[in-house]
């Protein structure tokens, strides 16, 4: 009977003896990438994912996307993610809930606004819509904020960027798989990669736990795995990995039309379309690779949204998750070849801020493997930067928003 006929999304796949591409990591960057190079006719594609498909941080994000960042490499790079996301229902065919509600990053300090003064011109010139608002504008696009001047640290400015929102993230996972399963693409979840081998400096075969398969290459996008599948390559990545904490609240009636950032409180808070608040903050301060919550995060992350929102005192906490990112010195991602090992590529240093990056890197990355020219957006990031010393630093911008 038609109604109960159930579609798999994408099919269950024997592991092949070889693939032109094997990409490392079943969230939004693999498997945007093997979408986009499948677009461009590869399509001898594997992707594998030790676990379910989004299940590490693709699944576990607070879905924040925006470009108004701090570099022009950086907001130039954002920017054109942010353009793909608005047309991916469009070009994917599956409704991936983009609503761009609009971001605000407040600021609480005459330093604070210097800060936000920088971003914004930098946004401006880069053709990003951004501009410092004060008090009056504010309290127009969000009268429930406590914006009087007996609060802790009063909010004296902020940073409005219209285009921000938020997106339904597994339905972007679950599309990117889709659409790269329907054009030949292997998706392969509960597949582990567990060695990667060297042949006269080219990467030539993954050992996974199905068996092993020869490559011509192998794209590392594991984040917050991502130093550990290095080592596998024999190689070190300048990153550690944190835990980042999140928390929900019991859906309430519509009232918050845009994505609230303090950095000066650590804490930003938005509002689905079901009516949940969506809460989170900045990274743990060690590392580790636990995805544990705990009860102090959930603590200051509460009294912060009061501080904020005074209002929500009765409102009840639904559920809190932890996920892992891969930080890096600048909080900017590494992309691209590394250099003395041919055919591998690495996505990743995606920290708290990858989500937002899917479409852009899946595709640009993508585009380096079928033509083997770097494109000029994701030139900035390669690894090369660390040891040449032109660091791309986002700190400013990505610490606390992510
Ligand atoms: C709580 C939280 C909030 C966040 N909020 C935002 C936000 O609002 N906006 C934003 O832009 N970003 C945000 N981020 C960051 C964002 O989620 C990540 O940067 C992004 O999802 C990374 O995507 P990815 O595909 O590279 O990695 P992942 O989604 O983590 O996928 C990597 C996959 O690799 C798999 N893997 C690891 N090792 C192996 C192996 N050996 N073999 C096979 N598979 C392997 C893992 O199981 C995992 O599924 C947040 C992160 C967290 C945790």
């Amino acid at each position: 009977m038609w109604w109960m006929r159930h579609d798999r999304m994408w099919k269950t796949r024997e592991l092949k003896d070889r693939y032109d591409v094997v990409i490392i990591g079943g969230g939004v960057h693999g498997l945007a990438i093997a979408y986009y190079l499948a677009k461009q006719g590869v399509t001898n594609v594997a992707v594998l994912e030790k676990g379910y498909l989004g299940g590490g941080a693709s699944g576990r994000n607070t879905a924040i996307i925006r470009s108004n960042y701090r570099t022009p490499e950086g907001v130039t790079f954002y920017d054109e993610s942010v353009k793909l996301y608005e047309s991916l229902s469009i070009d994917l065919g599956y409704n991936v809930f983009f609503s761009q509600i609009g971001h605000l990053t407040t600021a609480h300090t005459e330093s604070a606004i210097t800060g936000l003064r920088v971003r914004a011109e930098v946004n401006k010139l880069m053709g990003v819509d951004s501009r410092v608002i004060g008090p009056a504008e504010i309290t127009e696009l969000v009268p429930s904020m406590d914006l009087s001047p007996h609060a802790r640290y009063p909010i004296l400015a902020a940073l409005y960027h219209p285009p921000g929102g938020i997106i339904r993230h597994d339905a972007v996972v679950w599309a990117y798989a889709r659409e790269a399963d329907k054009l030949g693409v292997s998706v392969l979840p509960f597949t582990e990669a567990i060695g990667i081998g060297r042949n006269n400096g080219s990467v030539s075969s993954v050992q996974t736990t199905r068996g092993e398969i020869k490559a011509g290459t192998v794209v590392n996008a594991t984040a917050g795995f991502c130093s550990t599948v290095a080592k596998l390559a024999g190689i070190e990545l300048p990153v550690t990995t944190h835990p980042l904490q999140a928390f929900v609240t019991e859906p309430l009636t519509p009232f918050l039309n845009c994505v609230i950032v303090s950095s000066t409180l650590h804490v930003y808070i938005s509002q689905t379309d079901r009516g949940e608040l969506v809460i989170g903050s900045e990274i743990d301060p060690y590392t580790s690779y636990s995805s544990r919550s705990t009860l102090p995060f959930l603590e200051s992350s509460a009294a912060h949204t009061l501080e904020l929102f005074p209002s929500l005192r009765h409102v009840k906490v639904l559920r809190q998750w932890a996920g892992i990112c891969d930080m890096t010195p600048d909080y900017s991602p590494i992309m691209g070849e590394v250099p003395g090992i041919k055919g591998f590529i690495l996505d990743v240093g995606w920290g708290t801020y990858g989500f937002k990056a899917g479409p852009v890197a899946g595709k640009r990355i993508a585009e380096l493997i079928a033509t083997g020219k770097t494109p000029s957006v994701i030139e900035p990031f390669s690894i090369t930067r660390f040891w040449e010393d032109r660091l791309v630093g986002e700190k400013a911008a990505a610490a606390v928003s992510h």
